[in-house]
């Protein structure tokens, strides 16, 4: 009878020393974004459940997420809220964009990893299968490429935001501000941009 006891109480102590991810096997989901607007406040509901699904820090996703949306925002318990209406779509691709960053294996996609320092660099570490890779943000991010990609004369997808007080349709990318004439709010848009000072852009409608 000793000796089954032992047998057991040595069992369970194995099983809890192995890593979750050989014993559960969970299935890999992050929530889709679920957002409301409240005036010119976009609300990112699920902001809570899409960390927990990925397992970083809050902060951390949502300062990624204020500089690649290029506004300000605040964390309000398991919500997040951003200035302006930012669409969904752009939430979206912007958390995948998170994900792959800072979330998933290079080598084996799977999600059990964890980021480290390594004096000034950031690497992420696979606890599935070893992998060690340095986080290289600039060049994976679309926003950097969007921002030197803003160019006269080239054409744009784009959301009317808001209305300027002339009457003209505010769309954002980015950093930039583009005033469009002649659309309505909320409409969707193909712009091409006629001028660029700072980060305010003139543009018109291209119709096909
Ligand atoms: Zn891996």
């Amino acid at each position: 009878m000793q000796s089954e006891d032992d047998y057991n109480v040595l069992l369970t102590r194995l099983r809890k020393s192995l890593p979750e991810t050989i014993t559960t096997h969970k299935r890999f989901e992050i929530p889709e974004p679920e957002v409301l607007y409240e005036g010119k406040t976009t609300v990112l509901r699920n902001f809570g459940d899409i960390v927990d699904a990925i397992n970083r820090e809050s902060s951390h996703l949502m300062a990624f997420l204020l500089k690649e949306v290029g506004t300000a925002g605040s964390q309000e318990g398991r919500r997040a809220q951003f200035k302006g209406r930012v669409p969904v779509s752009q939430l979206g691709d912007r958390i995948n964009n998170y994900v792959d960053l800072y979330v998933l294996c290079s080598e084996c996609h799977r999600p059990d990893t964890k980021l480290v320092k390594e004096g000034r660099t950031l690497v992420l570490e696979c606890e599935a299968c070893g992998a060690h890779r340095p986080v290289r943000v600039h060049k994976s991010t679309i926003t950097s490429k969007k921002l030197s990609a803003l160019e006269e004369g080239k054409e744009y997808d784009v959301m009317i935001q808001d209305i300027g007080k002339k009457g003209d349709g505010i769309a954002k990318i980015d950093k930039y501000t583009i005033f469009v004439p002649g659309v309505a709010k909320g409409a969707t848009a193909k712009i091409c941009i006629v001028k660029i000072q700072g980060s305010i852009a003139f543009a018109k409608q291209v119709f096909e």
